[in-house]
């Protein structure tokens, strides 16, 4: 998410609001970006200023000089730890509800820096301040949300009573599935379209445990998909590629088409070099590049078995040109970059780019020079 660093002064309690730069006195719970403290302050909850100015108010006032790229509407909180944060940006397609740091697997490629708190009471808070007729679909991720199964139940529930029906998509590993109350207790949730994202990275129980650093999270995740399948959830499967299995995708392929034929679709993605997969490089780094053929025959291996696949974070020029239609735009906006030299790309438009996070990138990024 985008944050900024700076000093929160007349408060010691966290902010959340609209970020503006305009201060519109009809709007309430803004938080006005502004070079000087204007005169009008009735329904400011904050103001983010230069630290130059450090006026006399009693509303809280954030001093930063870095530059500050939020959007007008975007959802942000001022934390009493010295940073301003997006929680939703109101022009997005990828918010989510961040709602853990806490996990109970520890896998080697785990973008996340997480320090290990829940961060139910704040989503709980987030959602009187967004707007869930404009969303078509929620994220909820982490961490692993289901280890505070009642508070998810409880979040959920909020949503379900805001605005009925929606869609809710959990990123979860799976593994608190395997206790089917898990399962009954989302599943009784009523007004509410659930769909679970669920990893699995081997068909071999220990190279799946090996990669989440979990003792039998293969078993405890593979009996959880069962448990969802008894009441009928959607589940989507993700494999995240790396050295330890794009060798072995087209068997694991088959082993999702004979084992969990009940999955509605499957996600192969591309590694973020962030926090554990940037400390873990050398284990476990392999460019796209070099398993474009396996990534193409496991995509065709899917449409031969009759399950719907999509390729995340791989971009164009790094994929097979014949599962390009299966290539998704899909790093968050806050994350998505490109490199100079993609400027100058015919695909740029519908490409997926590149981690703005990763620490390193591909050195096989090269344009597309024909106009398609
Ligand atoms: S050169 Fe850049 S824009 Fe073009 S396909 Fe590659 S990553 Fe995408």
């Amino acid at each position: 998410m985008k944050r900024n660093k700076g000093k929160l002064i007349n408060s010691d309690k966290r902010i959340i609001g609209y970020f503006t730069t305009k201060n519109n006195i009809f709007k309430r719970n803004r938080i006005v970006k502004c070079s000087k403290i204007p005169f009008f302050m009735f329904g400011v909850k904050a103001f983010i200023v230069p630290y130059e100015i450090d006026k006399k108010i009693s509303i809280p006032i954030f001093q930063t000089n870095e530059e500050i790229s939020y959007e007008e509407n975007d959802i942000i909180a001022i934390n009493t730890d010295g940073y301003c944060v997006s929680l939703w940006e109101n022009n997005s397609k990828h918010n989510a509800f961040y709602v853990t740091d806490i996990c109970n697997s520890k896998c080697i490629m785990c973008p996340q820096i997480a320090d290990g708190e829940s961060k139910y009471k704040d989503c709980l808070e987030l959602l009187d301040y967004i707007n869930l007729n404009k969303i078509k679909n929620i994220g909820i991720t982490g961490g692993e949300p289901t280890l505070e199964i009642n508070k998810l139940v409880e979040l959920l529930e909020k949503i379900a009573k805001k605005s009925p029906n929606k869609k809710v998509h959990i990123l979860t590993n799976g593994r608190q599935f395997s206790n089917i109350e898990n399962v009954r207790k989302l599943s009784n949730i009523k007004n509410i379209q659930l769909s679970f994202g669920i990893p699995l990275y081997s068909n071999i129980a220990e190279d799946h445990n090996y990669i989440v650093g979990a003792e039998k999270a293969f078993e405890q995740t593979i009996n959880g998909l069962y448990n969802l399948a008894k009441y009928r959830q959607k589940i989507e499967i993700r494999i995240v590629i790396l050295k330890q299995n794009y060798k072995i995708l087209t068997n694991l392929s088959e082993f999702i088409y004979r084992n969990i034929p009940f999955i509605t679709n499957v996600a192969l993605m591309g590694l973020e070099y962030h926090g554990n997969a940037e400390t873990n490089y050398n284990e476990i780094a392999i460019d796209p590049k070099e398993y474009e053929q396996e990534l193409y025959e496991t995509v065709k291996s899917f449409i031969r078995y009759n399950i719907i696949v999509d390729v995340y974070n791989i971009p164009f020029c790094l994929a097979d040109e014949r599962i390009h239609e299966f290539c998704r735009d899909s790093i968050s906006t806050w994350k998505k970059g490109f490199l100079d030299i993609c400027y100058s790309c015919s695909k740029k438009e519908k490409c997926s780019g590149i981690f703005e996070t990763s620490f390193i990138h591909s050195k096989n990024i090269n344009p597309y020079k024909e106009k398609e």
